[in-house]
């Protein structure tokens, strides 16, 4: 390698740090960045005044200073550009445009037909254009315009290769997303598994490890995160938990399996404990507002919603029992929009954690997750991999 190829690699690793250092801790003056990297005051300035002429760093008035001349504190500019989150589930899509902090500026749902849910790839790309598209056109005029959009789907997605290997709930498999969209769209896209965004967005709310995301929708999809790096094993489909058997008699999955947890912890098997007990009809499907209309009745004081609840709750104890034994995390996070059902599912999964896992794992931190938080893990893919 060349000395001038050499020192151009080093400045663009540079340049990673302090964006990295001022996204994180905005507002902070160059001296700071500076001492926090280890890098000298000239090729901070230098690197600094680059990342302002592209307006990804602002100037935002003086910090202090015990003595001598106050530092200009420097800001990472949130509204330099705008990403897209998709989070696509059997019965509902959900997309938000987010500046590059992340913060939410519009969001669309899109309910989604279960009863007609076994769309190909074809209707699946023609509903994300879609709704790519809507969004995108509400982005407000900025210097770098949409920087990429990130998708989560539920199933058994590659991060690396833009390859949906198998979503088992849509009936797709070998599905390469990102070429099929990206032909369409002027910017770059990314796709990863619903419990991995999710896991990365709890990660970044409050940071935990290993911590563990448990996304409750139809079915349930994890994701597990190390020092804030998505554990992702040899093939990419790590933290396919959704999956492991819990029952050799059980229920057929549409995985092929039998016993899949995910037949015992999802909104299918809460519609399952509704029916069970008589309160809702044997021929209802699920709908985009299922999980939402479970948790108002059981609110409002419905004793079978309360106890079908607290029945899914044992079921969702089972499962984190296993992996709190497997993994030994420091949290476990329950996401979806069932997390809203907190007051009956976290004293179930208690119990259950109480009898059926091993030592400290016990008192795992068991915590529920924001209601975007899975959408807004899928736009921060653009950030971290275009940005950070
Ligand atoms: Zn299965």
């Amino acid at each position: 390698m060349s000395k001038t190829m050499d020192s151009t690699a080093m400045r663009q690793v540079n340049k990673k740090l302090v964006t990295q250092l001022i996204y994180e801790r905005s507002p902070v003056s160059r001296i700071s960045v500076s001492q926090m990297t280890g890098l000298n005051k000239a090729t901070v300035s230098s690197l600094v005044d680059d990342l302002i002429r592209d307006q990804y760093v602002i100037e935002v008035g003086y910090g202090r200073s015990r003595r001598g001349r106050k530092p200009v504190m420097l800001e990472f500019n949130a509204k330099a550009g705008y990403c897209i989150g998709v989070n696509v589930q059997i019965t509902y899509v959900t997309t938000v445009l987010t500046d590059l902090m992340g913060q939410i500026v519009h969001k669309h749902v899109r309910p989604i037909d279960f009863s007609q849910h076994q769309f190909s790839a074809a209707e699946l790309k023609h509903i994300l254009l879609t709704e790519i598209d809507a969004v995108a056109a509400k982005a407000p005029a900025s210097p770098h315009g949409i920087i990429g959009a990130g998708i989560a789907l539920p199933g058994m997605v590659n991060f690396e290769t833009g390859l949906a290997y198998y979503l088992p709930n849509i009936e797709i498999t070998e599905w390469d997303v990102c070429q099929a969209l990206s032909k369409h769209l002027t910017f770059p896209v990314f796709i990863d598994n619903d419990g991995n965004c999710g896991a990365l967005s709890a990660y970044r709310a409050h940071p935990s490890t290993p911590l563990v995301f448990v996304n409750v929708g139809i079915g349930v999809g994890t994701g597990i995160v190390i020092d804030g790096e998505v554990f992702r094993g040899y093939k990419g489909i790590a933290g396919e938990f959704g999956h492991m058997t819990i029952s050799t008699i059980g229920l057929l999955c549409r995985c092929g399996n039998y016993g899949c947890w995910e037949q015992y912890a999802s909104e299918q098997a809460l519609l399952r404990y509704l029916q069970e007990r008589g309160q809702m009809e044997a021929s209802a499907d699920l709908e985009s507002q299922f999980a939402q209309i479970v948790v108002e009745r059981a609110v409002q004081g419905d004793v079978h919603y309360q106890e079908a609840l607290t029945t899914l709750g044992g079921y969702l104890g089972i499962g984190i029992a296993n992996i709190a034994n497997g993994v030994n995390p420091e949290r476990i996070v329950i996401g979806g929009p069932i997390a809203a059902g907190a007051a009956w599912l976290r004293p179930a999964i208690r119990s259950v954690l109480r009898h059926r896992s091993i030592l400290s794992n016990k008192d795992v931190e068991i915590d529920f997750a924001e209601e975007d938080a899975v959408v807004s893990g899928a736009a921060r893919l653009c950030i971290a991999h275009l940005i950070l």
